[in-house]
């Protein structure tokens, strides 16, 4: 099953923190490979394997979106080791689609992380790759963007959310 399906937000498996990758099986390159077709078909610059519903700590980012081969990044057992300054952007999410909101991030984030071979590497990000390294080890700590913002904004996003949800709408979104 090549693309998977990605789960919404409200689902709880987008909320519950997951756990480390034991080691690099068939299994987990299969997982891997789907996730990265997933993504790009969204099309989207990051996914991280409990949004197509697996409790593992694993991501793929591409800022790129396929246009740049060396773009592509396989998150294992990710974690954030540094950030500095900060940034305000819009954001969105692949388990929310059709919103965005502004979303504060650093502007420097330094992630180590293991890639397929299981060697252990760490990326620099800056910009929108730092944004996309903080988002995607944030859902692999059970936290999307809704979290990071004011509890006014939060619950007004969450209303049409649920709103949208209620009118089946989300499905034409993203079926
Ligand atoms: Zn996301």
């Amino acid at each position: 099953m090549p693309i998977r399906r990605i789960v919404k937000y409200g689902d709880p498996v987008l909320e519950k923190a997951t756990a480390r990758v034991g080691g690099i099986t068939d299994e987990i390159r299969e997982l891997v490979k789907d996730m990265i077709e997933t993504m790009y078909a969204a099309p989207g610059v990051g996914l991280a394997a409990n949004q197509v519903g697996v409790p593992l700590r694993l991501a793929v980012i591409d800022i790129s979106v396929g246009e740049d081969p060396d773009a592509l990044i396989v998150l294992i057992n990710p974690e954030v080791i540094g950030s500095s300054g900060k940034q305000i952007d819009e954001e969105g999410c692949l388990s929310i689609p059709g919103y965005t909101e502004f979303v504060q991030r650093p502007e420097k984030a330094i992630v180590r992380a293991v890639n397929l071979d299981g060697k252990e590497f760490t990326v620099e990000g800056e910009g929108f790759l730092a944004r996309a390294l903080c988002h995607e080890t944030d859902h692999l700590d059970g936290k999307l963007y809704v979290h990071r913002l004011s509890g006014i904004k939060r619950s007004l996003l969450t209303k049409r959310i649920r709103k949208a949800s209620a009118a089946g709408e989300w499905e034409e979104v993203y079926p």
